[in-house]
Formats: structure tokens, C-alpha cells, sequence
């Protein structure tokens, strides 16, 4: 690690990495990546992969349309691609109130241009097959949303990476600033821009940097069925029993579905808890009868990042004016790139044309790091409040 840098972003996973590409598309000469560990290593390869454009408010909408038209032309940018594969998402309802919450964000949706429609429980049923029926009140659908293979994104960040020209230094780490640009574990590197990522460990990379960063890390599981040939891909659109928390969608011949225990403490955890697995395999059942006889072909566990809003940091670094603050707040996938664009853009330029990031950045959280801005209404039951570290 020697020179100057026009450039160095901290952090290999998916924003990093696609805001070090887009910095350098953008035409900077010289721009390093530094990851601690491996590209990938950390939520991004371990993810589910789920792209939702029916967002919860108009930034997750249109954090979710922009990345997933990145999605439909990396082939042509890049060469490779993330694997999107467009599978169609249902939001079932339950309850009449519900209903009124997926009405009034369906608006909101299609005055962003979502083609989202909303189904009538007969539709539901038909267009589900595999759902128990007569279960749900109808629910919203759009056959845009699908879903990417997390292993193919890092395998596609890493050729856009190599392809472009950027200096990826793996197994080195930030270690925090310096006066005119950063420390890291192999010596220090002039930087004209710093951008931090870290995902779950963000609020630890922000600490080197002298920043409070409130995100937060929490287990997160999934796993994937054996095969059915009832849960074939043409009959399986990707659902999310939001009330629950609980998601699927097909995987190879079988079901892949993911949920967090929202009453388990925050903090790092790769370990498999077989408690909550049965739990989440009894909702499943009850709303999916078919999987309720099939073993599991995979499981895992990973911490997945959050932040106390379910919405993303996209920010200037507060009293340091050349470093920019990156988080997808636990929806990587779906927003990534996005994300990454529009930090590489407030890197460059103080704005961006993805979206208006204003409300965005660090200053909407107080000294505690409770924000002052209501909470995505569609996210997955992450807690509220950021584990002391
Ligand atoms: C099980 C699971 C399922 C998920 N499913 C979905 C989904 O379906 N849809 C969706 O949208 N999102 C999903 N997510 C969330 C998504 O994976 C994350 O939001 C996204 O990967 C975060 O990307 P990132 O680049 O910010 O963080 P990461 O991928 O965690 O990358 C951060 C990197 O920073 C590195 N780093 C940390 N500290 C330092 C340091 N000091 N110096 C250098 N490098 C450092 C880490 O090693 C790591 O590689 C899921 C997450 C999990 C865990």
C-alpha cells in the first residue's frame, strides 16, 4: 500500500464493490478496495438474494428499480452478470388491516411506475398453487421482482472489479484515517475520497474512523428444501408472509425461505439455531402443506446488517468532507447497487441522480441512534435498536 489513491472504499461485499466500480466507470484513475478478509466474505455471499421494487416507502422503490435494472444490463456492461432472474413476488394479506396497508402502498408504488397489481384471493390461490387455500385476503404482485444468486453477484463484482482496472487488496484492513488518507494493516495510502462499507461490522468500521454509525448485525437463517415437483418454478412465485417475517421462493427444484428471530439479542452469529428452524418450518408448512414432508438440502445462518429505520445510510461522513458513509440496511440485494451508485455519486459530487439522498445520510439519527425518520414499513422484524458494542 503505497501513493495516493484517488479512491479507497473500504469493505469487499456488494456496496463496496460496486461503488469502487462506479467510482472508476465515473473516470477516477486510481481507486483500491480494502477488505479484511475476502471479496464476499461477509453478508453478501451468504445472502437469499430476494430484489423487491415493491418497496415500503419511494426511496426503497426506487432504490429497488434502479438496481434491478442494473441487474438486466450488467450482460452488457460487465460482460457477466448477477444471475436475476425475474420470478414475479406475492405479498399475501391476512387481515383486513392488512389490506388497507397494501392498498395505500400499491399507490405509492404506481405512481413510481411499479407495474404491482393486486390479487383477489381466488387469484391468489390460482396463481400460487402451492399455497394452502383460502388462506389469504388477496395480496399484491409484480411480476418484476425475482431474485438474484448472491454467489454469482460476488462472482460478478469480482470480474467488474479485475475488468476495470481497480487495485483489489484482500486481507488488508482499515484501520482508520490519517490526515490525507487512510490506515490500514499493510501501511497507509493517500486518498483523495474515502468510502466506508462494513455491512453488519460497519458501526466497528466507523468507530476507527472516530464516526457513530448505528448499525447493527443480527442472525439471520435460511434454508432450502429438497426437491417437489410441485414446487417446480413455474408454479412458485417468491412470497413474503411480511407479518411473520418469513420469505420464500424456488431454488432448484425445491424452496428456499428465510427468516430472523426478532426476539433474539442482536450481534454476530453463524450458528444454526435448530429451535427457531422448526418454527420457521411450521409456518412454512401451514401456509406451503407440500414442504411440510421434504427434508432440507442446506441451512444456514449469517448476520445480516440493520439499521434501526430499515432504511439505508447513504451519507457524507459528519465533519470529515471527503469520506462517505454506505449501508444497505439488511437489503443488499435488492438495493445494492443502488446504494453503491448513489455513494459513489455523493462521493463524487454531493448528490445524485438515483435518488434525492438528503434524508438519507447520518444526521437523522440522535446521539443514541433512534432515528427521527418513521421505519420502512416492508422490512423483515429486525430489532429496533442497535446492540451496544
Ligand atoms: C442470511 C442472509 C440473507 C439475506 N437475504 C437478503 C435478500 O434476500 N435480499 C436482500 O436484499 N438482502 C439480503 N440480505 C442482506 C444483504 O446480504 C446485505 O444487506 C448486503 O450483503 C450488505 O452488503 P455490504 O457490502 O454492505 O456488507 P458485507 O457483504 O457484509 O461486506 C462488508 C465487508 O466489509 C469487510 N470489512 C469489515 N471491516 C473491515 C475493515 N476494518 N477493513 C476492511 N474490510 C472490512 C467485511 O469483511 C466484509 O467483507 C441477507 C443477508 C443475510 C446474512
Amino acid at each position: 500500500m503505497s501513493g495516493t489513491a484517488d479512491a479507497v472504499v473500504v469493505g469487499g461485499g456488494t456496496v463496496g464493490a460496486w461503488c469502487a466500480y462506479f467510482l472508476r466507470r465515473a473516470g477516477l484513475a486510481r481507486v483500491v478496495l480494502v477488505e479484511k478478509g475476502f471479496l464476499g466474505q461477509g453478508a453478501s455471499s451468504r445472502a437469499a438474494g430476494v430484489v423487491r421494487t415493491q418497496g415500503g416507502t419511494a426511496e426503497a422503490v426506487r432504490l429497488g428499480q434502479w438496481s434491478r435494472r442494473f441487474y438486466l444490463r450488467q450482460h452488457d456492461e460487465i460482460g457477466t452478470d448477477s444471475g436475476f432472474t425475474e420470478q414475479g413476488y406475492l405479498l399475501p394479506c391476512f387481515t383486513p388491516s392488512d389490506v388497507g396497508a397494501a392498498r395505500d402502498r400499491m399507490a405509492m408504488q404506481s405512481a413510481l411506475g411499479v407495474p404491482v397489481r393486486w390479487l383477489r384471493p381466488d387469484e391468489v390461490d390460482a396463481a400460487n398453487p402451492t399455497l394452502a387455500p383460502g388462506q389469504t385476503l388477496g395480496g399484491t404482485f409484480c411480476a418484476q421482482d425475482g431474485f438474484i444468486s448472491p454467489p454469482r453477484n460476488v462472482a460478478a463484482y469480482t470480474a467488474a472489479l479485475i475488468r476495470s482496472g481497480i487495485e483489489v487488496r484482500e486481507h488488508v484492513a482499515f484501520r482508520g484515517l490519517t490526515g490525507s488518507g487512510v490506515d490500514t494493516s499493510r501501511g497507509r495510502i493517500g486518498a483523495g475520497l474515502v468510502v466506508l462499507t462494513g455491512g453488519p461490522k460497519l458501526a466497528a468500521v466507523g468507530r476507527l474512523a472516530g464516526l457513530r454509525i448505528p448499525v447493527g448485525g443480527a442472525r439471520h437463517q435460511v434454508a432450502v428444501t429438497e426437491r417437489h415437483p410441485e414446487l417446480d418454478p413455474s408454479r412458485v412465485p417468491m412470497v413474503f408472509d411480511l407479518a411473520a417475517g418469513l420469505y420464500w421462493r424456488p431454488e432448484e427444484g425445491g424452496l428456499l425461505f428465510g427468516m430472523s428471530n426478532p426476539d433474539e439479542p442482536p450481534g454476530d452469529n453463524r450458528e444454526v439455531d435448530e429451535d427457531y428452524l422448526a418454527a420457521m418450518r411450521a409456518r412454512l408448512a401451514r401456509l406451503v402443506p407440500v414442504t411440510a414432508g421434504l427434508g432440507l438440502r442446506r441451512i444456514w445462518a449469517a448476520t445480516i446488517d440493520y439499521t434501526p429505520d430499515h432504511l439505508p445510510i447513504i451519507g457524507p461522513a459528519p465533519g470529515l468532507d471527503r469520506v462517505t458513509v454506505a449501508c444497505a440496511g439488511g437489503a443488499g440485494m435488492m438495493w445494492g447497487p443502488a446504494v453503491a451508485r448513489a455513494a459513489a455519486d455523493v462521493a463524487l459530487t454531493g448528490s445524485s441522480e438515483v435518488l434525492d439522498v438528503s434524508p438519507l445520510g447520518l444526521d437523522r439519527f440522535d446521539e443514541t441512534g433512534r432515528s427521527r425518520r418513521a421505519a420502512d414499513p416492508i422490512a423483515l422484524p429486525f430489532p429496533e435498536k442497535i446492540a451496544s458494542p
